[in-house]
């Protein structure tokens, strides 16, 4: 029996008559994470992970009709058991475990095996079928440890400061900035931050996520002598915006998986890339996989032929669904100012 069919809306249980992160607006929406291509507005309800309700409320407004669940507490619906597991990815991020009949299905969502303490670790669970993403699915992608990538940032940042530059560091303004503002040294110089991230860092602040303390950077006058020690984090569509100016001489570096290209670094025109990734590498998602146990491996987005046929090499039953999941890793168009919002 399938617990989890593709249906034009999005993943459906038909058993329990909810979906998983649809793309179009339904009933009864199951949600693994805020990212925009998975919690999309317009549901009659939502249910969630605990720890994601902050950004989820500030996400797709204070008044949604949200019903959250700690991690590892079942809920019944319809006879079919439904938890939620930390999948490592951002604050709240969740893998959905479906029960029926001894049957057990998990729905990843978007995940990354290396703890980062800024969300609860990726958390393996037992299953029969496993549905996963693929983003960064071909053996070309292994992530250095995070903590080598702190350190090149760092050091970046110090010989920007002795040369009086900002280091403009662009990232997704949810779930990178928080985690490189958790990883990066602090006391190295002041740190500023764009608009679109502060709100979020606030939430993460409450959530009891340590983050080092940030400064508006709008607060900030045109030209204060500060800003050439500063580390600033700001979404890449800002990056295209007249927002920049204001730090004048400036050193620019991109933080993304997608850094792993050779050229990407140069279509994006920045000086620097850092390749820190908030998704599971291809060794990550082999072991995830395997960690499972799963006889089944239902791949929905990334490199979807490589991994299902790496997984049918292996003797699993591989197949894929065709989501509209996208990519919160994106680093090759620039958005217009404030897009970067719903990525
Ligand atoms: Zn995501
Ligand atoms: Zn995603």
């Amino acid at each position: 029996m399938d617990l989890v069919i593709a249906r034009p809306e999005g993943l459906y249980c038909p058993l329990g008559d909810f979906y998983i992160d649809p793309w179009q607006a339904v009933e009864r929406s199951v949600i693994t994470h805020a990212h925009g291509d998975h919690a999309r507005r317009g549901n009659q309800h939502y249910l969630a992970a605990a720890p994601g309700a902050g950004i989820l409320r500030a996400r797709l407004g204070q008044d949604v009709n949200l019903q959250t669940l700690p991690y590892g507490e079942p809920l019944l619906h319809r006879g079919v058991k439904l938890s939620f597991h930390p999948a490592g990815h951002v604050l709240g991020s969740a893998q959905v475990r479906l029960e029926y009949g001894g049957e057990v299905w998990v729905a990843s969502g978007d995940y990354k095996t290396e703890p980062d303490g800024t969300c609860a670790p990726f958390e393996p669970v037992r299953c029969h079928t496993f549905i996963t993403e693929s983003t960064f699915g071909l053996p070309i992608y292994r992530w250095q440890p995070q903590a080598q990538i702190f350190a090149e940032i760092n050091q970046w940042w110090r010989a920007n400061a002795n040369a009086d530059k900002a280091s403009m560091l662009f990232c997704y303004s949810f779930g990178k900035a928080q985690r490189i503002l958790h990883g990066i040294d602090a006391s190295l110089g002041p740190v500023l931050v764009h608009g679109a991230v502060e709100p979020i860092n606030r939430i993460y602040r409450e959530s009891g996520v340590y983050l080092p303390p940030t400064i508006y950077a709008s607060e900030v006058k045109k030209h204060d002598p500060m800003m050439r020690k500063a580390l600033v984090l700001a979404p890449p569509s800002a990056g295209a915006s007249s927002w920049v100016r204001r730090f004048g001489d400036y050193s620019d570096g991109f933080a993304s998986g997608w850094m792993r290209l050779r050229g990407t670094r140069r279509r994006r025109g920045v000086d620097r890339g850092f390749v820190l990734s908030d998704h599971a590498d291809w060794p990550g998602l082999l072991w995830a996989i395997k960690q499972t146990g799963a006889e089944r491996v239902i791949v929905t987005h990334g490199s979807i032929g490589v991994l299902v046929r790496h997984l049918r090499e292996l003797g699993l039953d591989a197949m894929s669904f065709s989501t509209e999941y996208g990519d919160d890793e994106d680093t090759t168009i620039l958005e217009p100012e404030g897009a970067e919002v719903l990525a």
